[in-house]
């Protein structure tokens, strides 16, 4: 396990191997009804979509985050790729999103053929800047894409005001903030469709997984289609429209039921470990930390986040390696959509500058901050960031 969720960096595996007592960015917790629920799928044999698990799984994940409407998918990215078809976002359509995200945001757009229009982070909260929305909406605009950072949730009532001022559908990719609240209501259920991911570094997991959610009955029967190749309903094998096989495994949905019984307990896990290392943390001069609450929200620390302050002459990519050399998982933050290669060679964002974002990406990095991330590996991660920052 401790493998799998370092397989996306395979340079770092091979570092961690030399140490025996390295610790790794992140450990799911898998010890609830996983084992029990997953040997049911095997010995009812039901190991594809059709098993009970997917709906079973839909219908408590979508309750918990006060939506209607369920759809489990492969994954949080693909997730996106149904929410914005489903909408009917297409050539030419423009979407406000944040620069400082993970490439699936954009990328889907950009496969939808739309044209993603980015605004600079919050230097406090690291989320888009709220301010910078409205200047950008143009005739073409047809949604803003809203990406919750790292545990705090973007201010969305301001911007749930100017969608309902501009007619604009909200998408929002809550795949940071599973348990989490905007002010006294779910992340995830704000957007006209809401997006999730169950990747093990996310509150709960299901391998690789996601969910789409929503509330509009019409939209749930579009996601539903598109997840599954838009089988007409009167005739199989015959299509009106252009889908795809982005569906969960019963396998799947059998460790995200289990996961979810562990959800609440999961974010106390998390909240514990932001406390820790802030109190720990904090008489350091050089860095930035993750804020621990604004008025609408306390963060639940999907991973703690910290960023090298302007005076201090290293940047993030050198203090990991000193980290790394001694034991510690970290990881880079996102680097921002408008310096992605692919972007550029597509004609995108030229000549765009975001400096907040761009600082971000190059100063900051994370911590271990798994759910299996024990109290005496804290204490050594604050000991020896101390040690390295000095
Ligand atoms: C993890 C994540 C995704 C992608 O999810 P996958 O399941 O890894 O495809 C999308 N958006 C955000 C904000 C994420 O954190």
């Amino acid at each position: 396990m401790f493998e799998l969720c370092l397989e996306k960096n395979k340079s770092f595996i091979q570092k961690t191997k030399k140490l025996e007592n390295f610790i790794p960015v992140n450990r799911p917790i898998l010890k609830g009804n996983e084992k029990k629920y997953v040997n049911e799928c095997i010995e009812s044999g039901w190991i594809s979509s059709e098993g009970s698990f997917v709906k079973r799984f839909e219908e408590k994940f979508a309750t918990y985050v006060e939506r209607r409407f369920g759809i489990a998918v492969c994954n949080g990215s693909v997730a996106l790729d149904v929410a914005i078809n489903a909408l009917g976002i297409k050539e030419g359509d423009e979407v406000i999103m944040p620069t400082f995200t993970i490439i699936s945001c954009a990328a889907a757009l950009v496969r939808a053929g739309a044209i993603p229009v980015l605004v600079d982070s919050d230097p406090i909260t690291w989320n888009m800047n709220v301010e910078q929305i409205e200047k950008n909406i143009t005739e073409k605009t047809k949604a803003i894409m809203v990406v919750h950072i790292y545990g705090l949730p973007v201010d969305l009532d301001p911007i749930l005001n100017l969608a309902k001022k501009h007619k604009l559908k909200i998408i929002e990719d809550a795949a940071q903030m599973h348990g989490q609240n905007y002010k006294s209501k779910k992340c995830g259920s704000f957007g006209d469709v809401s997006t999730f991911s169950f990747y093990p570094n996310k509150h709960i997991t299901t391998g690789e997984g996601g969910m789409v959610l929503t509330d509009d009955e019409n939209l749930s029967e579009k996601c539903r289609s598109l997840r599954n190749l838009c089988f007409k309903k009167e005739k199989r094998f015959v299509h009106d429209e252009l889908g795809f096989n982005f569906r969960m495994t019963n396998i799947q949905a059998a460790l995200g039921l289990a996961q979810l019984e562990q959800i609440d307990r999961f974010i106390d896990v998390k909240r514990e470990m932001g406390k820790f290392y802030t109190k720990n943390l904090k008489e350091n001069l050089n860095i930035d930390l993750p804020l621990e609450s604004t008025n609408y929200a306390q963060n639940i620390y999907w991973v703690y986040g910290i960023v090298l302050n302007q005076q201090f002459k290293f940047d993030a990519e050198n203090i990991m390696q000193k980290l790394n050399v001694k034991g510690i998982g970290t990881r880079p933050f996102f680097w921002c959509m408008h310096e992605q290669p692919v972007f550029k060679k597509l004609g995108f964002f030229k000549n765009q500058k975001f400096p907040i974002a761009e600082n971000l990406a190059r100063r900051g990095f994370y911590i271990p901050s798994g759910l299996g991330l024990k109290r005496t590996e804290m204490e050594r991660v604050c000991s020896v960031l101390k040690e390295v920052l000095r």
